[in-house]
């Protein structure tokens, strides 16, 4: 999950890296407050999760409250990219000097973290790395070893900082490692790093990217969480422990273990070319455990997404039998009653399937249709899909 510019500072604030001090206003009156609270002039920030904001008018300066409301009405509403900008940081303006670039990442082509440095900052640095990567340094970090001050100097020397600023970019450096590591990141660039005319160091932007595979413990950046941008079954799905991925199709796919449920995406998308570009509407693995809760849960998230026409239900029996996978989707539409308003076909194979497929024959709901081959299956509710279309 990419962060907005004043949540990543609030974790640079954290780990004792130094910002200005700051708030978020989402009205250009509180925008106005907040500048009269600061009394001095500020910058007033887009918040908005993309680069570029100043080359795109979204970073203005403001000389006192009065400006700092005029500037944010002219910022509030504005299309970056794509972007709308709905919120606000104002913040207090620094003295610029010089700007630097400074970032670790996951250097995933070499298998290890990697520290980027830079004395030209402030622009884009894809810029920089083409028409003077000289200028840019790279240096690989052990994940062992990390990033003590020492090392922080030999990447601030490498970007060729001044060596009037070299200590103290590297208390920084050093701490933004912290950042990195600690919040469990996958990016964390500054950019740009200020050097003031009295030669303090200032992360004046920040972006931060924290890995989602580390949620389980990292339960504060649950606030940082973008309610209002994420995906309403996405969310309903999270919220029920489900490992869901919404997709743009049309036949809503239900599987037990990630692998079957990847080609499953794959036969379905196959089948779908002879009915008209029928595709999978979703990813959704409910892992061994095919209880009857899981597959309402399931079935819920899937059934309420209206692009959705026919159901695939494509499950390999192993420790969890088919018995107790059937038992699950006939209690599960019990469960669900007149909210299952879809067809289902349903392939069950592998461990106890006779047992499986008995019981969901004798169920004989309405919308449950049974087809013994995977390729069969998916072909079925790429059809059905089509015609409901
Ligand atoms: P970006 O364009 O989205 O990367 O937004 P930044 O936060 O990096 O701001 C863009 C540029 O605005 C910076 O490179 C600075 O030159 C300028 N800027 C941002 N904050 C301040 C500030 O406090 N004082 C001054 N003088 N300039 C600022
Ligand atoms: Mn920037």
């Amino acid at each position: 999950m990419d962060l907005f510019e004043y949540q990543a500072k609030e974790l640079f604030a954290k780990h004792g890296v130094p910002t200005t001090p700051g708030r978020v206003a989402d009205t250009a009156e509180e925008a106005e407050q907040i500048a009269a609270e600061i009394g001095k002039p500020v910058v007033v920030k887009a918040q908005v999760k993309t680069g570029g904001r100043g080359k795109a008018g979204g970073v203005k300066l403001a000389s006192d409250p009065a400006d700092a409301k005029a500037k944010a009405e002219g910022i509030l509403g504005l299309d970056i990219k794509g972007h709308v900008v709905k919120r606000l940081l104002v913040a207090e303006a620094s003295d610029i000097k010089e700007e630097y670039y400074i970032s670790f990442l996951l250097d995933r082509a070499n298998r290890t973290f990697l520290a980027m440095c830079s004395k030209e900052g402030g622009v884009e640095i894809e810029q920089v790395a083409a028409e003077t990567p000289d200028a840019l340094a790279r240096v690989a970090v052990d994940p062992n070893e990390g990033v003590d001050l020492a090392f922080a100097r030999k990447i601030a020397e490498g970007g060729k900082l001044p060596a009037e600023v070299l200590d103290a970019a590297a208390e920084t450096i050093a701490k933004l490692w912290e950042v990195f590591v600690k919040e469990d990141t996958l990016l964390v660039e500054v950019n740009p790093l200020v050097r003031t005319p009295d030669d303090q160091i200032l992360a004046l932007d920040g972006k931060v990217t924290l890995d989602g595979n580390a949620d389980f413990r990292q339960p504060e950046h649950e606030e940082f969480v973008d309610a209002e941008a994420a995906d309403p079954l996405e969310a309903k799905a999270k919220a029920k422990g489900l490992n869901y991925v919404k997709l743009d199709g049309e036949v809503g796919i239900i599987g037990n273990g990630a692998g079957l449920v990847m080609s499953t995406l794959d036969v379905v998308a196959y089948a779908g070319e002879e009915f008209g570009g029928v595709k999978p509407a979703n990813f959704l693995d409910i892992g061994g455990g095919a209880s009857a809760e899981v597959m309402a849960n399931g079935l819920d998230v899937i059934l309420n997404d209206p692009s959705v026409k026919s159901v695939f239900v494509n499950v390999f029996g192993g420790i969890t039998a088919c018995d107790a996978v059937a038992n699950g989707i006939v209690n599960a539409l019990e469960i669900l009653g007149d909210d299952a308003n879809k067809p289902l076909v349903v392939r069950l194979d592998g461990n106890n399937v006779v047992e499986g497929r008995r019981i969901l024959d004798e169920a004989a709901h309405p919308l449950v249709q049974q087809v013994d081959t995977m390729d069969g299956a998916a072909a079925r509710a790429a059809e059905l899909a089509a015609a409901a279309k």
